[in-house]
This record gives C-alpha cells, structure tokens and sequence, in this order.
C-alpha cells in the first residue's frame, strides 16, 4: 500500500495470517500507551515490561511479516524505519531509558514469539544480563 495507512490492510489482512491483537491496538479497538508512531509504524509501552522501560515497535502495515523469519527485501525500507525508531526511543530519557537498551526480535517458537505481527522490543532502565534465558 502507499500513501495513507489503510485500516483494512493494516488489520492484518493484507497477508492470509489471522489478525492479532496488535491490530486492535494499530485500531484503537484496544487502548495502549503509544509513545511515538507515523504512517508506517506504531510505538507503544509493553503491557508487562521487563524493566524500567520497555516499547514496543511494530509496522502498522504487517504485509507478510507475521515474524521475522518472513522477511524478504521487499521489507527493507519498513525493517530499517523500525530499526531508526528504536534507536531514537532508547535515547529518550523521559521513557526511563538510561544508556543504551536490548533491542530485540523474538521469532517464532523457538524465540519465544507470542503475537503473529512482527514487533521491535526496546527494554532498558537497567543493566541487562547475556546471554538471555
Ligand atoms: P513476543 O513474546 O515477542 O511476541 O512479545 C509480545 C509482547 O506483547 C509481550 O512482551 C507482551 O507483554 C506484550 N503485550 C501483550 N499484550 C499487550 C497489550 N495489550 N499491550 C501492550 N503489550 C502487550
């Protein structure tokens, strides 16, 4: 899609995966806390963070990217915004980031991907541990 986000191919029926509740969120449907979105993406505080700061970034148009394994150069430009994003929110103080954060993307089983549409976690406001659990 160009131009303006659409709210039907937003939904997550561009592809044939079945929506999900980040949909909702993308809708309105389901409250969040959104810290940061435009166009083409959405930022919005995790439910149950795991830490002092924790965003979530997601593509509002998920276009196939039910996960990353799916992605494909035709995800180039939206991968690399989401990537841009993470790095302008983990510099914001003000969301408690201190300095620097795990940026992550959990997927599939084996990573530990609950929800089908591709998200960007930004988790800081302490010192994280490696490797995760
Ligand atoms: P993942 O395990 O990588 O799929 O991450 C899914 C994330 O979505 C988890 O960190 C959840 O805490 C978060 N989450 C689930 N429901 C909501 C919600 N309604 N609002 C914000 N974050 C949510």
């Amino acid at each position: 899609a160009s131009g303006r986000w659409d709210p039907i191919l937003g939904a997550g029926l561009r592809d044939t995966d079945p929506a999900t509740l980040f949909d909702k969120i993308i809708s309105g449907a389901i409250p969040a806390a959104i810290v940061k979105q435009d166009d083409k993406m959405m930022a919005f505080k995790d439910i149950n963070p795991a830490g002092p700061a924790h965003v979530l970034i997601i593509p509002k148009d998920r276009n196939g990217l039910t996960r990353l394994g799916k992605a494909s150069v035709e995800h180039k430009e939206i991968l690399g915004h989401l990537m841009v994003t993470a790095a302008e929110i983990s510099n914001d103080k003000s969301l408690g980031f201190g300095d620097g954060a795990r940026v992550v993307v959990n997927d599939g089983p084996d990573g530990g991907q609950e929800v089908m549409h591709l998200h960007v976690h930004v988790i800081g406001g302490r010192a994280m541990q490696w490797p995760p659990g």
